[in-house]
């Protein structure tokens, strides 16, 4: 495994690989990799990519620079997982090299607005700018290859499909399915600062979606259903939302079908998401 952190060197390997006819793989990290992320690298693997992991903190995706500094780092385990995980370069580009202007922003701003607008969108004011920003320059710097993200982040593919559509990037999007601890708890770099308890409390949110899979429900009764699961968990719901999984439009009565359901809460002031597939009724 090769290691670079000069944005040029990563352009000319990227380039070097396609030359050579092979595939590029690209899996963008924020680091404390764990086996979430190895399921990306390996999926990248799988497809025959050479495969290239970014970790980059990206402080434009956060809205204090608290919450940027306070972000798990491992930099020595992530090698690690990275190697053992079949990475063939792993890229950790410094934020002065990302955004030169860093602490101000950037003139351009890539804003993807529709399916970027609700939940997290509302919640986390200008979080998709910024990850539609770095995304768009990580694409830019790796040239055409596939791109592997894990639906853990369910909204933040559909952003970045969106983004690829509209702009024209050469890279095929591939989602892949979310790698769970054995409880139910979707893994997350996050999880590491919540406590025994908090721990605990944080199964309620794979705990809300199980209960909503089991048969079809109506979209308000997926609503209710979630929130009372999350309510009794003793977590602080943020959303519990169901929605068309190519749009981000809020599900209605009429709907039927499968659809996804989306939930974020707070638990001991650590924010965590996770998603999974439902089968909607018709209402009546
Ligand atoms: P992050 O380092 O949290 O920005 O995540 C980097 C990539 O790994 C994103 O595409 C995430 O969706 C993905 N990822 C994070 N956690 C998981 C998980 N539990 N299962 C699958 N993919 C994940």
């Amino acid at each position: 495994m090769i290691e670079l952190s000069a944005v040029a060197a990563w352009r000319r390997y990227a380039d070097e690989q396609r030359h050579a006819g092979r595939r590029v793989g690209l899996v963008p990290t924020m680091g404390a990799l764990h086996a979430g992320h190895a399921s990306l690298f390996r999926a990248a693997r799988d497809h025959g990519d050479v495969v290239v992991a970014t970790v980059f903190v990206n402080p434009r995706q956060f809205a204090l620079d608290g919450d940027h500094r306070a972000y798990p780092r491992t930099p020595r385990r992530d090698l690690e997982l990275a190697q053992s995980s079949g990475v063939d370069c792993v890229v950790t580009p410094t934020i002065e090299e990302m955004w030169p202007s860093y602490p101000e922003v950037t003139a351009t701003t890539v804003a993807v607005h529709g399916v970027g607008d609700p939940l997290e969108g509302v919640d986390r004011p200008g979080h998709f700018d910024g990850v539609a920003s770095v995304v768009a320059k990580l694409f830019n710097v790796t040239g055409p290859c596939r791109a592997y993200f894990g639906e853990k982040d369910f909204q933040q593919i559909a952003v970045v499909r969106q983004m690829v559509r509209d702009l024209d990037f050469d890279v095929e999007v591939v989602g892949c399915p979310i790698v769970r601890d054995e409880d139910g708890l979707a893994l997350s770099s996050r999880n590491v600062m919540l406590d025994l308890d908090g721990r605990r409390r944080a199964r309620a949110l794979s705990r809300a979606l199980r209960t909503v899979a089991s048969g079809p429900l109506t979209a308000s009764e997926v609503r209710a259903a979630l929130r009372r699961v999350l309510g009794e968990g003793g977590v602080d719901v943020a959303y519990a939302e169901v929605v068309d999984p190519a749009t981000f439009v809020p599900c209605t009565e009429h709907d039927e079908g499968e659809r996804r359901a989306l939930v974020a809460a707070v638990v001991d002031g650590v924010r965590l998401i996770d998603n999974a597939s439902v089968t909607l009724r018709r209402a009546g």
